[in-house]
């Protein structure tokens, strides 16, 4: 696919194609560094236009009161543009980032799910009838929160695009939503697909542009009523603090340092086909990524030694070929500060079993080889915290108590994998380790159903899930009286 095929540059405000007046953006294909293309991003007078256009777009009667079936229509018709233009999707999105295009295909499949899913559930999402303790009736109903802002990162543009836009759209808000620099391309076809849909202009606006400026924007304006925010944890952490200002509420898909535990009584061939599906699948570019591997010590020799072999087996190169494994990661920027940070556990006395480097003859692109770090513990650098590359750290174990207690010992908590074939073991310990999610004999499995998040630095809040919907809402008590008599503390008439 040539750079004629990519979305034009112009940036989706308020409902019409505009260009922007903020920073330029350049998106290059990762393998070889060519051009995808170069556009303006998003400055503040985009944003407030944005914003402005939003907010009469969300007032509107048509939309603020449109029945929950007729507007899971929409989000249906959304699906069927997504499904229609998947392979278009796929290729921009592996053109902007990447990623292969076996992997940017199923991301696609998932986004039209995700937009399935919801409209779904907000046809059949109740309100209710609460107890009355009087001669009323009493109701717990739910409004839309207005104006949400959908922030995102670079690595699955198009399912956190959807992941953040579909249950937003379904509580009946508008959203602005801003994708990362690094891949502005998908989320601007995205919004075709739903102008293309029907969704009443004004409802979504794409906004690439530089996190300081229109992110800073979004975050901070008083019509915005929520952010839902996927990225780092120091990002996250500071949106945090500029939310609490204006008391709003925030979700946020942060950082992971997921442990993934093999315990000596595992089916061991599931268990390395797993771990490498779970750390370097994506090259590594995910937050659940399980990148401290616990092994237990009587079979950690042999393990290690397979894994190895496994990993340098791997098929590294052009993410438009069909049997590639590892594609190159989103930038060559990316791809130092990860060559960065295993030069760093070198020097803390890091044994690199495989990998270590950029691939021979890839030099072009922003590759770097799977690689697997040993003779470390698990205090130190690369071990605590988020590389976000294909880099494995291998740690032995004794005891179900010892992994537990190394299993916590870090900031993060999104993930973590279990391989066992003892299942009350597997369950006890799935309890203790403090996650948003566990995989037991499997990793990196996702159900559009399934509530997603983290614990400690990895987040606060859950995406997906019937209550992803309500989570863009507001919850109203509304009485109702029934006696037709005036109040007697009033004694009157
Ligand atoms: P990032 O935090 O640098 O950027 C994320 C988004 O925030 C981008 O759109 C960026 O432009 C924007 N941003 C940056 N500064 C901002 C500011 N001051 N105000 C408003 N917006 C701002 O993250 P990244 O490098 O794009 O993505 C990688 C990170 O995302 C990793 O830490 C990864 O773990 C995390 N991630 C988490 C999940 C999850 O669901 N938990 C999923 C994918 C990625």
């Amino acid at each position: 696919m040539t750079a004629i095929d990519m979305p034009d540059g112009r940036l989706f405000i308020g409902g019409r194609w505009e260009e922007g007046t903020g920073a330029e953006i350049t998106s290059t294909f990762p393998a070889d560094g060519s051009l995808n293309r170069t556009l303006r991003g998003a400055g503040r007078a985009d944003g407030e236009r944005a914003i402005e256009r939003a907010l009469r777009a969300q007032a509107d009667p048509a939309w603020r009161g449109m029945k929950a079936h007729e507007r899971a229509r929409i989000l249906h018709r959304i699906a069927d543009g997504i499904e229609a233009n998947a392979d278009r999707i796929a290729h921009i999105q592996t053109r902007d980032t990447g990623k292969t295009l076996r992997e940017t295909t199923a991301l696609a499949a998932s986004a039209a799910g995700t937009f399935r899913y919801t409209a779904a559930a907000l046809e059949t999402l109740d309100d209710a009838l609460t107890v009355p303790r009087g001669d009323y009736l009493t109701m717990s109903v739910h409004e839309p929160l207005g104006l949400v802002a959908a922030i995102t990162p670079w690595n699955s543009p198009i399912a956190s695009d959807a992941q953040k836009v579909a249950p937003a759209l379904a509580a009946g808000n508008a959203v602005l939503l801003k994708p990362a620099s690094w891949s502005p391309l998908v989320a601007l076809e995205f919004a075709r697909i739903v102008e293309a849909a029907g969704l009443p202009a004004g409802l979504l606006s794409v906004l690439p542009g530089a996190g300081r400026e229109i992110g800073n924007l979004l975050v901070e304006h008083p019509a915005v009523g929520k952010v839902s925010f996927t990225g780092g944890t120091s990002t996250g952490r500071m949106l945090a603090r500029q939310a609490a200002e204006k008391l709003m509420p925030v979700s946020l898909e942060l950082g992971g340092k997921s442990p993934t535990i093999v315990f000596a009584d595992a089916d061991l061939d599931l268990a390395i086909a797993g771990v490498l599906f779970g750390v370097f699948s994506s090259t590594g570019q995910s937050c659940i990524a399980g990148t401290r591997l616990f092994v237990q010590r009587e079979i950690y020799d042999d393990f290690v030694a397979r894994l190895v072999q496994a990993t340098q087996a791997l098929k590294v190169g052009d993410p438009f070929e069909a049997a590639t494994q590892v594609a190159p990661m989103v930038h060559r920027d990316h791809r130092d500060s990860v060559a960065a940070m295993v030069d760093q556990a070198r020097a803390e006395g890091a044994e690199v079993l495989c990998g270590g480097s950029a691939p021979e003859g890839l030099e072009a692109g922003a590759y770097y080889l799977p690689t697997i770090l040993a003779g470390l513990s698990n205090s130190a650098t690369i071990c605590r915290e988020e590389v976000f590359g294909p880099v494995l750290c291998v740690l032995p174990f004794e005891d179900e108590a010892d992994v537990i207690a190394q299993g916590n010992d870090n900031s993060y908590g999104l993930a973590c994998g279990i391989w066992t074939r003892d299942f009350p073991r597997a369950w006890r310990v799935a309890r203790a380790i403090t996650t948003g999610t566990v995989w037991i004999n499997t990793y990196k499995q996702f159900s559009i159903a399934t509530p997603f998040g983290g614990e400690k630095d990895a987040g606060i809040g859950r995406e997906k899930g019937r209550e992803g919907i309500r989570a863009h809402m507001a919850q109203k008590s509304v009485y109702l009286d029934l006696s037709g008599q005036p109040h007697p503390w009033a004694r009157w008439p």
